[in-house]
């Protein structure tokens, strides 16, 4: 993989977590405009808010933000710009 190719890869990888997140906010969000105060009155309701969004993080964290090029995980900040493991630079 050369320099272009992981820069690529790496603004698909963002790319995923920005349309993950919108769906995760985007989701519980629909749900709150349909159902409205009825999800209020049941737990199960506060779980079909949350359930989205916890998903969302999950995937966001621990299945999408890894290095393009040795996989190891990317660690807690966005605005990486090297892989701590192999130091592959994902960005200019
Ligand atoms: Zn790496």
């Amino acid at each position: 993989m050369n320099q272009e190719e992981i820069k690529s890869a790496f603004a698909r990888i963002q790319r995923r977590n920005l349309i993950a997140s919108s769906v995760g906010i985007g989701i519980p969000a629909l749900i709150l405009l349909v159902l409205r105060d009825s999800i209020f009155e049941s737990p199960d309701g506060l779980l079909l808010l949350f359930a989205p969004a916890i998903a969302t993080v999950a995937y966001v964290q621990l299945v999408n933000w890894r290095c393009p090029v040795c996989n190891a995980w990317l660690g807690r900040f966005f605005t990486v710009r090297e892989c701590p493991d192999c130091r592959a630079i994902l960005r200019d």
